[in-house]
């Protein structure tokens, strides 16, 4: 089964205007050398503000796609500090980033709101990356599967197969995301096809077999080339090592 392996950039709370277009102009310039034929799907998620501006500058570059960091699944109305589906439709957003762990955390997102983001996401013709991973606690407890496994379930709830198909998930253990310490590639290889299983026995092995599973915790380019010879693992989410372009081709590079 082949399929498109995606090296996506979350950005998170860096990079102003100016910094959003030094980094988007090296992307580019680093991505017209390379054999488009060959790249994987480059995706970059800024920050709200700068989403207009990475629009701007990509918006004759098909090989780059538009992620948001978060969308609050309600149409309109009074949620102060909100962004709605509708708004980040105006910059062609393919992708928008959901159950990250720092929002899990930091701004207390459930499982059931996640799963609420995913259906507003893919009714209206986007898709989501939606994240899932284990404390460090969680994995000394010998409990990671089946706190993916309930993770994963909850999110697709009530989602059909044809759209769990072309939703993309990302593994991302907490304790290696901004660590600088990757989860073993083999385990996260491991962890993945656990993954994939739970949506084989939630939908079909056909469906499981399609959907884009990431890795995610302190890729770099040092890493990148072992964790996609990985039968299971369908490319990276990538925080710290996507703010810098040099870094960020090179990881593209080393998905090629
Ligand atoms: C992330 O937050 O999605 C992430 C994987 O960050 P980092 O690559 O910096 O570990």
């Amino acid at each position: 089964m082949s399929r498109k392996p995606i090296i996506a950039g979350n950005w998170k709370m860096n990079n102003n205007k100016a910094e959003a277009k030094e980094l988007v102009d090296g992307i580019m310039y680093g991505i017209s050398q390379l054999d488009g034929s060959k790249m994987p799907e480059v995706v970059i998620a800024p920050s709200y503000t700068a989403l207009w501006q990475a629009y701007d500058l990509i918006k004759n570059e098909p090989k780059i796609a538009l992620a948001a960091q978060n969308v609050n699944p309600n149409p309109s109305g009074a949620y102060t500090g909100e962004v709605s589906i509708n708004m980040l439709q105006d910059f062609k957003v393919k992708y928008v980033i959901i159950g990250h762990s720092e929002r899990r955390q930091m701004f207390g997102e459930t499982d059931e709101f996640i799963n609420k983001k995913a259906k507003a996401i893919l009714a209206n013709s986007m898709l989501p990356i939606i994240c899932c991973g284990e404390t460090l606690e969680q994995r000394e407890a010998g409990v990671t599967d089946s706190h993916l496994a309930s993770q994963i379930t909850k999110a697709l709830q009530g989602l059909t197969s044809a759209e769990v198909e072309k939703s993309v998930i990302a593994y991302e253990p907490i304790w290696a995301i901004g660590t600088g310490k990757s989860c073993d590639s083999t385990e996260a290889n491991r962890t993945i096809g656990e993954i994939r299983k739970v949506v084989a026995n939630l939908y079909s092995q056909d469906t499981a077999d399609k959907i884009r599973i990431l890795y995610g915790g302190s890729v770099k380019p040092s890493t990148i080339v072992e964790q996609m010879a990985q039968s299971e693992i369908d490319g990276g989410l990538i925080g710290g090592a996507s703010l810098k372009a040099e870094s960020f081709v090179d990881l593209i590079k080393g998905a090629m």
